[in-house]
Order: C-alpha cells, then sequence, then structure tokens
C-alpha cells in the first residue's frame, strides 16, 4: 500500500505540476495576448494619429494653394499674361483659346441694358500699392502708364459725347485685397449699367521676344445685340489699321473684369514692358495717343453697333 500509496503521490504530483504548467502557460499566453492588444491599440492610436494629421495638413496645403492661385490668377488677370498660349498672332486668325466652364452661367445673368444714356467705363488697370508689372531701372510703372492712357481715352471719347466713367483716376487701390479690388471694378460697371467695359493694360513676358498690342475678352453671348468677342475684333480692327500699333493679336480668356462685367468687355494689353521695343512705345506720348485713338474709335464703333446714336450732342441707344 505504502508502495501504491507513494505511487500515487508520485502520479498526483506530476499531475499537479502539470495543472501548475498548464496554469501558467495559459496566463502566459494571456498576458502576451493583452500585450499584444495593448500594442496594437497603441500602434492604431499612433497610426490614427498621424493620419488626422496628414488629413490636417493635406488640408491647410489645399487651402493655402488656393488661396495662392487665387492670388496670382487675379494678379494675372489684372495684367501679366502668359501670352504664348492665350493669343493668336496676326489678325487674320480669329477665335479662340479656351472655353470657361463659368462663362455659361454668366451669360445668363447678363441681361440688357436698362439705361439708354450710353456710359463707356475705362478701367486703369492697378493702382496704390499694386504697381502691376514694371521695369525697375526707368521706374517705369504699369499703374502711371496705364492712369495717363486712361485719361487720354476719356478725352477722345469725350469729344465725341460720349459720357464717360473712370474706374480710379489718382494712384489708388480700390481695396486692399486684389480680389476685391478687381471686385469693385465689375460692381462700378455693373450698378451704372455701363453700355461698355474697357480694362487698359500694359503686358509683360520672362520671354523679353515677345511684343505687340493684345486684346482679350471673355463672353461670346451678344449684349444689345454685341457681344465682347466682337467688341474685341473691332478693337483688333482699329488697332491693325493704325500702322503705329504693333497689334500681335487676341484671345478668349476668364479674367475676372471680363467674366463678371455685365456688358461687352474687352481688356486691351497695350504693349510689353520686357520688350525693349515696346517699352520705348510705351514711355512715348505718340504712341499713348494713337493706341487710345483707335481704342476710342473701337468703342465708338462698338456702340454703334449695339444701336447707339449721336442725339442732340448725346449718345443714347434706343
Ligand atoms: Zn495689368
Amino acid at each position: 500500500m505504502v508502495r501504491r500509496n507513494e505511487s500515487n503521490a508520485i502520479i498526483s504530483k506530476k499531475v499537479a505540476r502539470r495543472q501548475q504548467k498548464q496554469y501558467e502557460w495559459e496566463r502566459f499566453k494571456k498576458r502576451i495576448k493583452g500585450a499584444d492588444k495593448e500594442l496594437l491599440q497603441k500602434q492604431l492610436g499612433r497610426c490614427l494619429g498621424r493620419v488626422f494629421l496628414y488629413a490636417f495638413l493635406l488640408v491647410i496645403a489645399i487651402y493655402f494653394a488656393s488661396y495662392v492661385k487665387n492670388q496670382f490668377f487675379e494678379n494675372t488677370e489684372a495684367g501679366v499674361l502668359p501670352a504664348s498660349s492665350l493669343v493668336y498672332s496676326g489678325s487674320s486668325q480669329d477665335d479662340v483659346a479656351s472655353l470657361n466652364s463659368g462663362e455659361l452661367a454668366n451669360s445668363s445673368d447678363k441681361g440688357l441694358i436698362k439705361s439708354s444714356k450710353v456710359l463707356v467705363v475705362v478701367d486703369p488697370g492697378h493702382g496704390g500699392r499694386d504697381p502691376g508689372t514694371c521695369y525697375d531701372p526707368e521706374k517705369l510703372y504699369e499703374k502711371d502708364i496705364v492712369l495717363d492712357m486712361s485719361f487720354k481715352l476719356k478725352a477722345y471719347l469725350e469729344e465725341e459725347g460720349i459720357e464717360v466713367l473712370m474706374t480710379r483716376t489718382t494712384d489708388v487701390e480700390l481695396d486692399e485685397s486684389v480680389v476685391e479690388d478687381l471686385a469693385k471694378r465689375v460692381a462700378i460697371a455693373n450698378s451704372r449699367n455701363a453700355t461698355v467695359f474697357v480694362s487698359v493694360h500694359v503686358n509683360s513676358e520672362k520671354d523679353k521676344s515677345f511684343k505687340g498690342t493684345q486684346v482679350f475678352y471673355c463672353g461670346t453671348e451678344p449684349i444689345n445685340g454685341l457681344s465682347s468677342a466682337r467688341f474685341s475684333e473691332i478693337m483688333r480692327d482699329e488697332f491693325d489699321e493704325n500702322n503705329k500699333i504693333p497689334y500681335d493679336g487676341r484671345g478668349k480668356k476668364d479674367f475676372k473684369v471680363l467674366r463678371e462685367t455685365n456688358m461687352p468687355a474687352v481688356l486691351i494689353e497695350t504693349a510689353f514692358i520686357s520688350n525693349s521695343r515696346d517699352r520705348e512705345l510705351l514711355k512715348s506720348q505718340d504712341f499713348r495717343n494713337e493706341i487710345m485713338k483707335s481704342s476710342a474709335k473701337g468703342v465708338i464703333r462698338a456702340i454703334q453697333e449695339m444701336g447707339a446714336k449721336k442725339i442732340n450732342d448725346q449718345w443714347t441707344i434706343d
């Protein structure tokens, strides 16, 4: 019995040891599982944290990029045009660089002109803290050149009895924000029901070989019988006829001042300040007079196509 008992005791010790091992193994596994879970949770947390951080940074980057693009676009709109892909050289080539999706949406807003009295809004680009494009060695600024030119255009039109309103008459910006500045120019023309809108600018390009006068428009739908595209053709013809103007082409461009004005509108890039020949032209009063005289002729032809007539020294549209 003793032997048997001893044997039993040995067996139960073995069983107990096995159970103990089993128990420890289970505990060990639980511990490992727990540790894995914690580790997994930590890693997941870290990973999610990173995802949120990257998403946040991405949103900031997109917002910043769109802000920069907006600012650049509006600056570009106001003068420094990448001429190469937008403008066709020579007057024989007509339409058109690119369609823009905003145009159709905007075209329906452009109603008939309510006021029958002709009013031309002349918009000298830039001003104040915004010099536009410039030629530093001679302190030659677009904002000054186009203001002088715009006064000439105003004078030529007034000589013919046409009422003119300028968006600025001094060296000022219309708003601290470039976008708002342009919006105010548009608002001046729209709120006064202007008959046509003419924005005057100076061009610039890294490639100094670019030269010549260019005309831009946006809308192709007729407003009171005249589309902006047709208006730009009329201007082209006038520039082309005057051999003192180095006419280079016209193009379609989605500029704010062209897109959002409710009347036929053109933007004249009078010459390239970056080109030495054009720069001399821009400095000369002769050229400034010639190009604005031709612009005035173009404006008169344009409003005539809209049905404007001069009766008792006043231009009106029936
Ligand atoms: Zn400009």
